[in-house]
């Protein structure tokens, strides 16, 4: 397979560019493209074909469930079902940004795509070129990082393509992007939520806007024999080499620093 290379500026992004991205992802292609957090390995989250193509190009066992994407909230209920009342708060302080929430999905959300789980999980990026292709390819796009399963989360597109060129469909270069932590995973389906993957946003920052949150003990070291509640918690995979930034302020100030980090990046790019 040939894959496209092309580049994207965020400051003027090429819609033709994007509309070729967007069909390549409406006909269960894969398209690799920058998030906040890592560059992704995209695909139509609705489309089960389009699941394990990403799970052959990457080399992951499929029982490790992709996040699903989405560049608006109404997108969540065609998703989700049952989907809390906290939820809205959360998306109000978080969303654009790296939270990902977990729900019970609905129907057109395939097992391919949640790794066989009832369950659901749901992430709006803030970066513009993956809310732009988001939207060009339907709405619904999962995407985990873009690298083949072991080797680090790729930074920039050249990373992308020594990985994955000729098994992927489009790259799309939109220069680095480095906020240096995956998303924070937030299980809504319990009460409390449950922290089943600590990430750029912490525990007080959720506490702060929802009240009291738990975290899967599993994660936190101790001598449990319960495998994790994220199936992805179970594999080594995630050696971030990152910047370290302790912010002393209020909530928003928080996500304003996280959100500055990631614009930074971007602009270095
Ligand atoms: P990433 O590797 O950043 O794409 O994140 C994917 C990870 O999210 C998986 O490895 C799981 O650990 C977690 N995850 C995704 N969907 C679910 C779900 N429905 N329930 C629990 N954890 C999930
Ligand atoms: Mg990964």
């Amino acid at each position: 397979m040939k894959t496209i290379i092309k580049k994207v500026d965020k400051n003027q992004i090429d819609e033709d560019v994007i509309q070729e991205a967007g069909e390549i992802l409406k006909r269960g292609g894969l398209v690799a493209f920058p998030t906040e957090t890592v560059y992704g390995l995209g695909a139509n989250a609705l489309d089960e074909e389009a699941a394990k193509r990403t799970y052959a190009a990457k080399g992951r066992p499929s029982d490790n469930p992709l996040i699903v994407h989405i560049a608006d909230v109404q997108a969540l209920d065609e998703i989700a079902v049952n989907i809390p009342a906290a939820t809205e708060e959360l998306a109000f302080h978080f969303w654009p940004g790296p939270l990902t929430m977990i729900f019970e999905k609905s129907n057109i959300v395939p097992m391919g795509t949640t790794g066989g789980l009832e369950t659901v999980a749901v992430r709006m990026p803030s970066d513009l070129i993956a809310r732009e292709l988001i939207l060009a390819a339907g709405g619904y796009v999962s995407a985990p990082s873009a690298n083949t399963s072991g080797r680090p989360s790729p930074t920039t597109a050249q990373h992308v393509a020594e990985d994955l060129e000729g098994k992927i469909d489009m790259i799309l270069d939109g220069g680095s992007v480095d906020i240096g932590l995956e998303s924070t995973i937030l299980d809504m389906t319990v009460t409390p939520p449950m922290i089943l993957r600590p990430g750029a946003i912490t525990a007080g920052m959720l506490e702060e806007v929802i009240g009291a949150v738990s975290v899967d003990e599993t994660i936190l070291g101790s001598e449990s024999t319960q495998a994790p509640k994220a199936p992805g918690m179970k594999y080594r995979h995630y050696a971030p080499r990152a910047r370290l930034m302790i912010v002393e302020g209020t909530l928003r100030e928080e996500v304003l620093a996280i959100r500055q980090l990631a614009y930074e990046a971007h602009r270095k790019g």
